[in-house]
């Protein structure tokens, strides 16, 4: 039924068991990296529990996932507090919505007309959170419920592509997507179905699964890669954009995903999403949409947040069927 044909009596009814589902759903994925449905299957019951809220607002209670980031740190790891919270991100499915958020965006008196915005693929992994202190890494964390997370540094030790050290003596947090390659991800599965132990379900759980273990040996030995996307107090290091922050993570020596793209209208939005939809499949790393943020900082700051996600970025997730191909294609490329 429409959601605007219902009584709040069939609403509250169809909303509980809603809730109950969703929430074992993201214990599944988020704390056990072992879903049991498609994201698209989940992703279409976050909607109609948004949208039920939306219009019956009395039905939003605190414990609902959508007020909610990621599921709790389980792991007997050590906990860790994100000062500055790690959030989730809002998502829309067409570019109509897409286009629609940044209208709608652009009607609030922080964001000029037609700002640029910086374009990044989603990389499907899990947050990450490396922390610096005179240029040495001193501790990385898991996103975990966005303000506590688990600490695991001697994991992120293991990972090439994290410095251990940096050029300039840094005090400084940053943030990015830890991730397994493709190819990594389907021989770690094959040796593990050899030795008859369970599979993931895809990189991203193999990724989750991997850097969120005890001993940090195993970590070593699963190829873990990064692509690091945010400074979290760009202030301190005199940044004024998205792009400038991407290319200074690159000259201290941290993975940047090569792709991002500044754009002006709405024809180079339009753009790139066809580029990435069409390349996609042949690049060595999963993406599940791309990541359209403000360009400019400080509009980043004056925009804010909401308890779960920010209000200057957005992203557009691919369309479920496309999802739904990208094991097979693993398959074909290796
Ligand atoms: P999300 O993972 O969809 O989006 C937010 C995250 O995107 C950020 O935390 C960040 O880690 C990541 N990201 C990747 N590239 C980025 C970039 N360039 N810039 C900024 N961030 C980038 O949000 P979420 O709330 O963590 O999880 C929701 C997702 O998890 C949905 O895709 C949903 O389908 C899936 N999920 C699936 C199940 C299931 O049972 N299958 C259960 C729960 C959640």
């Amino acid at each position: 039924t429409p959601v605007d044909q219902l009584t709040l009596a069939a609403a509250k009814q169809e909303i509980i068991p809603l809730k109950k589902q969703l929430t074992q759903w993201g214990k599944e994925y988020y704390e056990q990296d072992n879903p049991s449905v498609e994201d698209y299957v989940y992703d279409r019951a976050y909607q109609r529990l948004v949208a039920l809220e939306q219009r019956f607002p009395e039905l939003k209670t605190t414990d609902s996932p959508t007020q909610h980031v990621g599921g709790g740190p389980t792991t007997q790891l050590t906990k860790v507090t994100h000062d500055i919270p790690m959030l989730s991100m809002g998502d829309v499915f067409s570019i109509d919505e897409l286009l629609d958020f940044n209208a709608r965006q652009q009607e609030s008196s922080v964001v000029d007309v037609d700002p640029e915005y910086n374009l990044e693929l989603k990389i499907d992994g899990l947050s990450l959170s490396l922390v610096y202190e005179n240029g040495k890494l001193v501790q990385g964390s898991t996103r975990g419920n966005g303000v506590i997370g688990e600490d695991v540094t001697p994991n992120v030790m293991t990972i090439k592509s994290v410095p251990h050290e940096l050029p300039e003596p840094l005090s400084i947090e940053f943030r990015g997507e830890c991730y397994m390659p493709k190819k990594s991800f389907v021989k770690l599965n094959q040796q593990r179905e050899a030795a008859g132990l369970p599979t993931f379900a895809n990189p991203r759980n193999a990724a989750a699964g991997s850097l969120r273990q005890l001993d940090p040996q195993v970590t070593a030995k699963r190829d873990l890669a990064t692509f690091m996307y945010y400074i979290p107090e760009y202030q301190k290091l005199g940044l004024t954009t998205q792009s400038a922050a991407l290319d200074k993570m690159r000259a201290l020596g941290f993975s940047v995903n090569p792709n991002n793209r500044v754009v002006h209208n709405q024809q180079e939005i339009k753009d790139y999403v066809a580029e990435y939809t069409g390349k996609r499949d042949q690049l060595p790393y999963g993406i599940d949409g791309i990541v359209e943020k403000v360009n400019d900082l400080d509009t980043e700051t004056a925009l804010g947040n909401t308890v779960k996600v920010p209000r200057w970025e957005i992203a557009y997730k691919f369309p479920p069927e496309e999802q739904a191909t990208v094991v097979r294609d693993i398959e074909w490329t290796v």
